[in-house]
């Protein structure tokens, strides 16, 4: 038996896959192994994590994996929630909603719209579990998930259980600034800002709007780039937008091994088939090197290593 599965191998409701195929657990889908633990209750969670910290084994915080670039051969295991959701749930209209981690906001835009939640709209098109929805601070043309969240539920990789009610200094530009190094989100409660009949057309037409701008058929992370702010002579600052740049040099449609930088969007690159981790590194350090080069502005990536 391997380490990690002697280590685990008492607590239930817990899944071990060993030297996984991982390119299933990232929307970008590059070539990856690795091993999954799969956490299906809170016990279960505050056991393993404990576990590991005993064992001094690093773990990695796996959501959707639609903003992630899996290493080829992990080394450290990937923890992924897995919590049961109820759908009855969602059969009346709350005044705040205590939700698992690991649901998707598909979901939560499907009722959303079922109930025309205000604030809710911002889920719009977004691939991710709640978590880490909540750990980038996702958000759309539309807004942020942050003004939503009214408490986040975490645990630390000592095992340690904590309540953060965030407030307005808890999110940035897609990052949270609560979440430690190693912190697990495994449940989140939301608020909403009551009903507004447009809620439901927003949906239906931002989504349309997502569908003719974006690549959303090919194997992608979303934005590569974060966008940029820079000051003006005046004092002011100007938002760079990292696609618009990539495009003004003619990049869109430009590939480097198996990546290609979307001919619809240039903020998204796309696995063409084959991409390893490395490929993506060496497409992102290249694009990111021109346009340092062409605009003098860095580019921060909005996907996580
Ligand atoms: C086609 C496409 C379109 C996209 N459009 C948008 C968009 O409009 N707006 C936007 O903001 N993003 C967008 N994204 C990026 C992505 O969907 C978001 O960043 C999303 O929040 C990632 O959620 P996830 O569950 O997939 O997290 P993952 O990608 O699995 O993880 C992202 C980070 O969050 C951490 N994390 C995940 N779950 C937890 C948890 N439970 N506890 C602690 N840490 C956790 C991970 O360790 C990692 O650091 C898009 C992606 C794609 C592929």
């Amino acid at each position: 038996m391997n380490d990690l599965s002697l280590v685990l191998k008492s607590i239930d409701n817990v899944e071990i896959l060993l030297d996984e195929d991982l390119s299933k657990y990232s929307t970008l889908k590059l070539i990856a192994q690795g091993d999954v633990i799969i956490i299906k209750s809170k016990d279960a969670l505050e056991k393993v994590v404990k576990a590991l910290f005993c064992e001094k084994i690093d773990y990695r915080v796996l959501g959707f994996g639609s903003n992630q670039m899996l290493q080829e051969f992990s080394d450290a295991p990937y923890l992924k929630l897995q919590f049961p959701f109820e759908q009855e749930y969602f059969s009346t209209m709350r005044e705040e909603y205590t939700l698992p981690a690991s649901i998707h906001l598909s979901k939560l835009s499907s009722h959303a719209s079922k109930f025309c939640l205000k604030g809710w709209e911002v889920f719009t098109g977004i691939p991710a579990t709640l978590g880490g929805a909540v750990f980038m601070n996702a958000g759309t043309g539309l807004g942020e998930i942050g003004p939503l969240v009214k408490s986040v539920k975490l645990i630390s990789k000592e095992g340690i259980f904590k309540t953060i009610s965030p407030d307005e200094r808890s999110f940035s530009y897609r990052k949270n600034n609560f979440a430690e190094e190693g912190d697990l989100i495994y449940e989140v409660t939301l608020v909403h800002f009551g009903k507004d009949d447009q809620v439901a057309m927003t949906i239906k037409n931002y989504l349309r709007k997502r569908n003719e701008t974006q690549p959303l058929k090919s194997q992608t992370c979303g934005c590569v780039f974060k966008n940029s702010n820079r000051e003006l002579p005046d004092g002011k600052l100007a938002t760079c937008r990292a696609g618009e740049f990539i495009d003004i040099i003619g990049l869109k449609g430009f590939c480097l091994d198996e990546v290609r930088i979307s001919p619809l969007h240039a903020n998204f690159m796309e696995n063409r088939g084959s991409a390893n981790y490395s490929n993506m590194v060496r497409a992102i350090d290249s694009i990111r090197e021109e346009l340092s080069l062409q605009f003098g502005v860095d580019f921060d990536t909005e996907v996580k290593f």
